[in-house]
């Protein structure tokens, strides 16, 4: 009885956000809201709900899309280095 199937280990398949560190695709989420850990170069991130660019407010909607890493007004990362 085998009825959870291997994931493949292989990298393209759990590519999640970019670290703005180290431009890796190993941004994880933590237990922390709003935190996020690169599990490549092990720098931590907050996520910001002002844009530390352009100062545009931001409204956090907790999915797993890149999307809300990012300024809707100017498209940069509005992940903090911790
Ligand atoms: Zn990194
Ligand atoms: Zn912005």
């Amino acid at each position: 009885m085998d009825g959870e199937p291997q994931a493949p280990p292989k990298a393209s398949v759990d590519l999640g956000p970019q670290c703005p560190h180290c431009g890796e695709p190993w941004l994880r989420p933590t237990n922390l809201p709003g935190r996020y850990r690169c599990v490549y170069c092990l720098h931590r991130f907050e996520l910001t709900s002002v844009c530390p660019n352009c100062g545009e407010h931001s409204t956090i909607v907790r999915m797993s899309s890149t999307a809300i890493l990012k300024c809707n007004a100017c498209g940069d990362s509005m992940l903090q280095a911790v």
